[in-house]
């Protein structure tokens, strides 16, 4: 991935010369890796990911690139909350995806009772698609 021409997207946006087993040249290549690192190296610096990317056992770099990754351009988009706004919105949305589980589970045996043809909207069919979805 190194090459000898160009460098990784890293050592590219650091000016740098990349060398033979540069610890960030696998996960950042030399097209986008420069935007991405770009964002890494505003918020953690480039040191520090380099000693936290050096610190793992290489299976587990490649995760760690990208959650890094992640971290960065979620905390530069939100500065407070950074990409724990994503966590509190996906747990919210979990709750009210249980919330309408529990509301169908309950209006399934009444309409088993009163409801002999059982037919359903194709609202509640979409709704219940949606929910059995979510639950995988
Ligand atoms: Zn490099």
């Amino acid at each position: 991935m190194t090459g000898f021409s160009s460098p990784c997207g890293a050592c590219k946006f650091l000016r740098r010369r990349c060398v033979n087993g540069c610890v960030f040249a696998p996960h950042f290549c030399h097209e986008q890796g420069a935007a991405h690192f770009a964002a890494i190296h505003k918020v953690f610096g480039a040191s520090n990911a380099s000693k936290l990317l050096t610190s793992l056992p290489a299976t587990d770099r490649r995760e760690a690139a990208v959650t890094i990754s992640y971290e960065a351009q979620a905390r530069q988009h939100d500065p407070v909350y950074g990409c724990v706004a994503h966590i509190f919105a996906l747990q919210q949305q979990v709750v009210n995806l249980q919330a309408q589980l529990e509301s169908l589970k309950a209006q399934e045996p009444v309409q088993g009772y009163t409801n002999t043809c059982s037919v359903s909207s194709p609202e509640e069919d979409s709704m219940k698609a949606k929910v059995m979805a979510c639950q995988t």
